[in-house]
Formats: C-alpha cells, structure tokens, sequence
C-alpha cells in the first residue's frame, strides 16, 4: 500500500519558535515594546539571530498535542516529512542541533530536508499530499505545484487556505480531508 505524506514545517508550525523569541527579546529593555522579533530592522535582526538562534531552537517549546498528533499519523500509516528552511544562509550549525532536538523529544518523522525557503520542489520529490505551514507566502508557492496545504494560522491572519490554530485541528482536517474513521476524540 502506497502511503500517503504529510509535509511539516518546524518553526511556529511544530515548535513555538516566536514565542520563545520574542520572550528573549523583551528581556532587552529596548525592545521591551515590540510586539514580534520579525519586526526588528534587518541589520537588529540579523544579530539578534546570531547571537539567540542556538539558545532558541536548542530550547524552544512544542505546540501543545503536536506529537500526540505526530503519533497518531504514525499509527494511521502516513509518513512524515519535514521541510524547513533551518540552515540556510549560514547556519548549518543549526543542522545538527535541530537532529538532536528532534531525537531528544521523541518526535516521529521519516524524513528531514533543510535549506528549504521554497518548498515546492521538495514537497514534489517527496510525494508530499497535504503540507502545513505557518507562512502564506511558503504555502503559495507550494499550492503552485499542485499540492494541498493547510495554513497553521497562529494569529487568525486573513488567508486563501484552510486554516487551524491547533494541532487538536490539524488531525480533525486530516481525518475529514483523508477519510478516515473518526474512531476517537
Ligand atoms: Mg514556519
């Protein structure tokens, strides 16, 4: 039986990347009134992720039920696979440290690919049915290949596609997107 895949992104789709972020950032009394790190001007970003990127995604939380949910897509027989753009631009030391973090919090998956800003193509070579994500742009361009993808909206954003804030939300559209049995809550 050919099994079916689902795409996952990490940041703010599986782990509550921003949160821990911005957390981080208000600790600094002069940003103390900035609502989101994204915001921070480019150059302000830039050494804000160098000096806090390892910090942030060697402790960064996941979202709540998110392996609950991994585990049961397991049990259903769907593979998982995960599309991030971690490691790009220069931090490939983010690699090895995202493999590490993954193993220490047991979370299921078959496949990691990194270095990925646009995913469609990855999405295409990986049989990838249904991808989630927490970014509209990403999702244009992988719904430009022809691939279902569902937004993981964490600000109730205006969007173009099916949209959850949960990942409780995100097994209830695979049950009715894939048909399954719905044999629990
Ligand atoms: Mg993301």
């Amino acid at each position: 039986m050919i099994k079916l895949v689902i795409g996952i992104d990490l940041d703010d789709t599986l782990t509550e990347t921003s949160k821990l972020a911005n957390k981080i950032l208000h600790e600094n009394d002069k940003y103390k009134d900035l609502e989101d790190f994204h915001l921070l001007k480019h150059s302000e970003y830039q050494k804000f992720l160098k000096k806090h990127i390892k910090d942030i995604q060697e402790n960064v939380e996941l979202k709540e039920q998110a392996i609950e949910v991994l585990k049961w897509l397991k049990e259903k027989n769907f593979s998982i696979v995960i599309i991030t753009a971690r490691g790009s631009k220069g931090f490939d030391f983010l690699i090895p440290i995202t493999e590490k973090y993954l193993i220490s919090k047991k979370i299921p998956y078959d496949a990691i690919i990194f270095k990925q800003e646009k995913k469609g193509k990855a999405c295409i070579s990986h049989n990838v049915s249904l991808f989630i994500d927490d970014k509209e742009n990403v999702l244009d361009e992988i719904s430009e290949h022809g691939i279902k993808v569902l937004r993981m909206n964490n600000k109730n954003e205006n969007s173009k596609y099916p949209s959850v804030k949960s990942w409780q939300n995100v097994k209830k559209y695979i049950q009715e997107t894939f048909n399954l049995i719905v044999d629990e809550q």
